[in-house]
């Protein structure tokens, strides 16, 4: 049996991430979950033209699924720090690098790495 290569490892690590963080924000619709494999489908042919890119697929596919949700649905993830004024999204850093994790630029504060926002927020809808 073939062992599961890093580039794999790197897109499964990648897709559970960022569902993790949409089910914190309870946005993992069917349709948007569908949104993170189209993701993982483009980021694996650029991670296999590109192997050393493995380590930035998470911050990618984090940001493919928001431009993506941006379209359909709307800012995601909402930012969770700045209790008042215009509700913004967040945003990731490095956008290609390594270690990923959400930063709101208007507090000027890292939220969390990418698939812990649901630790951040306190898993408890306010609502
Ligand atoms: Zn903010």
């Amino acid at each position: 049996m073939d062992p599961i290569s890093p580039l794999e490892q790197a897109l499964h690590a990648a897709r559970a991430l960022v569902l993790a963080d949409l089910v914190a924000g309870e946005v993992a619709e069917a349709d948007v979950v569908s949104l993170v494999e189209e993701s993982v489908v483009q980021r694996r042919w650029w991670i296999e033209q590109w192997p050393e890119g493995a380590d930035y697929v998470a911050g990618l596919v984090a940001q493919d699924v928001q431009d993506a949700l941006l379209e359909r649905y709307g800012r995601w993830p909402l930012c969770p720090v700045c209790g008042s004024g215009d509700p913004h999204a967040l945003d990731v850093e490095p956008e290609l690098g390594p270690d990923p994790h959400w930063v709101c630029h208007k507090a000027g504060v890292k939220v969390a790495s990418v698939g812990f926002l649901g630790s951040a927020t306190g898993g408890t809808p306010s609502s």
